[in-house]
């Protein structure tokens, strides 16, 4: 059985990750809250989920 090795090893993220979130329809930016994720945020304005910058 072959064992896979050299597996798992592609997490070479290391670019800055997104400070601002913003919403899908009016554009509205909002800064981030570090450890939340922008999609469980929500823009006051349309009340629809935000997406990362
Ligand atoms: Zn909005």
């Amino acid at each position: 059985m072959p064992d896979g090795t050299g597996r798992g090893m592609g997490r070479q993220r290391r670019g800055n990750p997104p400070t601002t979130c913003v919403c899908p329809k009016c554009g509205k930016e909002i800064e981030k809250t570090l450890g939340v994720p922008c999609r469980s945020m929500k823009c006051p304005d349309c009340d629809v989920p935000l997406m990362g910058k």
